[in-house]
């Protein structure tokens, strides 16, 4: 079946969506994206992103682009469009294309923002069976630009990473800085010791996980311990368990890291329990 895509206000076919090629997402990766779970042909935590989304707009200085307040919409036509039962949405703005390349900001009155949505069809995106045995993951030096809380396109460096893991027979990477674990190649990354689950805190070193939120809301909720805070990988090979978060993967366990299995090496209760927590409140509230 050919996709539906949104490109700047009309909805296509895949084959017929056109982008310039001076567009600055293209020829200087100026853009920001966003990528939202649907379960049960519903949005999940559709608020939390589209307000990270104004967050990486601001931070940018990128004007925003007219259709902002009718996101919602849109995804959902995407999702009717498409049949989407699980899968993805997503989203991308790029300040748009000026007449020619050039590395100074064009002017918002002239150049409008560049805007596409497309749907991803994944289904049982939540039966995922690797959430049953866990994911491997290898670390490596996080070697990134200094702005990791802005969500722009520009994913070379966690595109290599994700590479170096597949090279070395694990599922992906977890990146350090200065001896501290900042995160996964797409994720947010935990460990669990004494039942007290620990995270990188917010910085510009991470990415503002919208699951990462979710998650520690939930967690607090149900009254396990959080500490924010920096982790190395040794104190991680010594945890009890570990895992990772995004929009696609939910609450992931991670069972290896760097070829040494953590806990029984197999996905710990806590992981588990936590992604359960996940799915359940977040279906709950999904639009
Ligand atoms: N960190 C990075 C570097 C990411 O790319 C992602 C996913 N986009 C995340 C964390 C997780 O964020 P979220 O829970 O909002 O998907």
């Amino acid at each position: 079946m050919t996709r539906t895509v949104y490109v700047n206000g009309a909805y296509v076919p895949e084959d017929e969506a056109k982008i310039s090629v001076f567009d600055r997402g293209f020829l200087m990766a100026d853009g920001v994206y966003e990528v939202t779970s649907v379960l049960d042909g519903k949005l999940i935590d559709f608020a939390g992103h589209a307000k990270r989304l104004e967050r990486s707009l601001g931070e940018l200085d990128m004007p925003h682009p007219a259709c902002l307040p009718d996101l919602l919409d849109i995804h959902r036509e995407l999702v009717r469009r498409n049949d989407i039962t699980d899968g993805l949405v997503y989203l991308q703005i790029t300040r748009g294309a000026p007449a020619d390349r050039d590395f100074t900001f064009p002017d918002p009155a002239t150049t409008e923002p560049t805007v596409v949505l497309f749907t991803q069809n994944k289904p049982g995106l939540a039966d995922s069976p690797v959430a049953k045995t866990g994911i491997k993951v290898i670390s490596i030096e996080d070697q990134r630009w200094a702005r990791r809380d802005i969500k722009t396109v520009q994913l070379l460096f966690p595109s290599m990473g994700k590479m170096m893991a597949k090279a070395a027979g694990a599922d992906d990477a977890w990146m350090v800085e200065d001896g501290a674990v900042t995160e996964g190649t797409s994720n947010n990354a935990y460990i669990i010791k004494n039942n007290t689950i620990i995270t990188r805190h917010l910085g510009n070193e991470i990415l503002h996980g919208i699951t990462r939120a979710a998650v520690l809301r939930f967690a607090k909720e149900a009254q396990m311990k959080v500490e924010e805070r920096s982790f190395t990988i040794k104190e991680a090979l010594q945890a009890d368990e570990a895992f990772i978060t995004s929009a696609s993967m939910f609450v992931m366990p991670v069972v290896e890291i760097d070829g040494a299995t953590i806990g029984a090496g197999t996905p710990g209760p806590v992981a588990a329990r936590l992604r359960e927590i996940y799915l359940d409140e977040s279906r709950k509230v999904a639009v």
